[in-house]
């Protein structure tokens, strides 16, 4: 049977877009299906609150991962902007003080550390630290473009042996607490390995340490940066790339059935069944995802190992105005342009760890929080655009998917009730006083948990990363030289964050899985 395009992409996140702009740049016929009315996957901007005219990053919203040169390549019509205030933890038993730490000046941050810790020691200790993982950042990332190395070249490119073995061998609880004094301080460095990702942080799996170093490599320097307008910018300019160069976009199209030698079934809204072949399949669907569609056409798997779940609440606000804080030696500017970590402790974090590993909700949700608002407007429509209304998103960790195994509804209440707690502890003024109401009159809250986030988007478990992370190098010595997307079948890609190399905001798998059709 003739194939009717090239290449067919399946998924219309921002990967599956990369890889289709690639693909139909270099002249080839592309098709990407996309089950939901819209592109962009978990990389989107939506008006989250009924008759409130804000456009918010509803699930993801920083980037860190997408090289530059995805960006120049493809013409993304895309601008990131650099936050000036890295982070500020209030410290829980005392939240009328916190560590601020000032990118744009460094004498204030080691002040602020010399008022948390009473001398320099522990600004000197950060310093260092920080330093090496530049290093480290600095010689690991230009790699995710390429073929896949090899453990011991990684090491060798890396050339000190001591971090190498601090970030890939040893639990990063240990280096922590070997590291740094202050628990206050070793909770904000530990807050990277966390994201999404539910481990102990002396968890000899070392999953812990895999997401820590994709939070320290972005860019090279391991900034998390705004994307101006929202993520929907990033997935829009990417969707323009591909249908600029030719490629077909179809949505509201469920992929029910994919057969590896290149034939795909998909279905209408109606029910109508469609089948499509390909000379390539690429899926940017969670492996777990292309498991079930490849066993409906009676095919093996692609992945194997424990099903994936996803350790987070993600919580979209909006406020009046910012709330003010019990730390009144700090600006609620700066507090909220970075990244506002809440009951974050190194020991407050492994403590949550032991309650949800009990099956319970912690009482004080650690979390996150940051606000778009403060360095981009252009989210707001004219009606808040001069006012002091400010977007809030926030990421809870700690929270597994087996929380809401029983009743969905129920851990979604607790979870909230116990991010909010949270979130109220710092704050001179309940939250509650601040929080705008949407067209029906109720709180401008949304919360999803990770069972929401499968039923919204497809992720197995709510797992942000489609599955665990893995380190960026080979790990067998097949996978040497090869592009980290391949599967057992010869016209079957990933090219989704489940690919090595995958994971976050990047476009990376579907760089590499275009690359891998294309040749270098
Ligand atoms: C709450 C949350 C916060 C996050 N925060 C950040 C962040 O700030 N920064 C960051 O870098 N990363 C973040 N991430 C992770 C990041 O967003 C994802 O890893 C990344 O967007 C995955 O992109 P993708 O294109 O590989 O897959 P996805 O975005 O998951 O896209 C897959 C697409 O496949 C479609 N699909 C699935 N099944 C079918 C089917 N049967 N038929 C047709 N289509 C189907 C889905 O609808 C979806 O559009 C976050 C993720 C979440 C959920």
């Amino acid at each position: 049977m003739p194939t009717t395009f090239d290449d067919i992409v399946l998924g219309a996140g921002h990967n599956g877009l990369t890889a289709a702009a690639y693909l139909a740049r270099a002249g080839r016929r592309v098709l990407v299906l996309e089950r939901a009315d819209h592109v962009g996957g978990a990389a989107v901007s939506a008006q989250a609150f009924r008759g409130v005219d804000a456009r918010l990053s509803r699930y993801s919203y920083l980037v860190s991962l997408m090289p530059s040169q995805i960006i120049s390549d493809l013409d993304l019509d895309l601008r990131l902007v650099r936050r000036r205030y890295s982070s500020y933890t209030p410290v829980p038993s005392d939240p009328s003080t916190g560590l601020l730490v000032d990118n744009g000046d460094d004498a204030a941050t080691a002040a602020s550390f010399r008022r948390l810790t009473g001398d320099d020691a522990e600004y000197e200790r950060w310093h260092h630290f920080y330093a090496r993982m530049t290093s480290l950042a600095e010689r690991l990332f230009p790699t995710v473009l390429e073929p896949l190395r090899s453990a011991e070249q990684a090491r060798e490119l890396v050339a000190d042996d001591d971090l190498w073995r601090a970030v890939v061998e040893r639990p990063l609880g240990e280096v922590l607490r070997e590291t740094f004094a202050d628990d206050t301080v070793r909770g904000v460095v530990a807050t990277d390995a966390l994201i999404g990702t539910f481990a102990d942080l002396d968890d000899p799996q070392l999953r812990q340490n895999v997401c820590f170093l994709y939070h320290l490599v972005g860019g090279g320097t391991g900034d998390w940066d705004v994307p101006v307008g929202g993520m929907g910018a990033v997935t829009g300019a990417l969707a323009k790339a591909a249908t600029d160069a030719g490629a077909t976009i179809v949505t509201e199209a469920e992929v029910c059935s994919v057969d590896p030698s290149g034939v795909v079934q998909w279905r209408e809204p109606g029910g109508r069944v469609h089948e499509e072949r390909g000379g390539q399949l690429l899926s940017a669907f969670a492996p777990a995802v292309l498991d079930r569609l490849l066993a409906a056409s009676g095919a093996d798997p692609v992945s194997s190992g424990p099903e994936p779940e996803g350790a987070q609440l993600k919580v979209n606000l909006l406020l009046s105005r910012l709330p003010r804080l019990r730390d009144a030696s700090v600006d609620p500017v700066a507090a909220f342009s970075g990244t506002f970590h809440i009951n974050e402790t190194f020991d407050q974090l492994q403590a949550a760890h032991a309650t949800a590993a009990a099956g319970r909700v912690p009482e004080l949700l650690p979390c996150e929080i940051y606000c778009h608002t403060l360095a981009d407007r252009s989210i707001l429509g004219p009606d808040l655009a001069d006012t002091e209304a400010q977007t809030l998103t926030l990421f809870g960790v700690h929270f597994p998917a087996r929380l809401g195994r029983d009743d969905n509804e129920r851990a979604r209440e607790e979870g909230l009730a116990a991010a909010l707690r949270s979130l109220d502890a710092v704050l001179a003024e309940p939250l509650e006083d601040v929080l705008m109401r949407d067209g029906d009159g109720r709180p401008c809250v949304e919360a999803r948990t990770p069972l929401d986030l499968e039923a919204d988007l497809a992720l197995p478990g709510g797992n942000i990363f489609h599955r665990a992370l893995q380190w960026p190098w080979a790990e067998r010595q097949a996978e040497e030289g090869t592009w980290g997307v391949e599967t057992a079948y010869e016209r079957l890609l990933l090219c989704g964050a489940g690919a090595r190399r995958g994971g976050g905001v990047s476009g990376i798998p579907g760089h590499n899985a275009a690359k891998a059709i294309l040749g270098g």
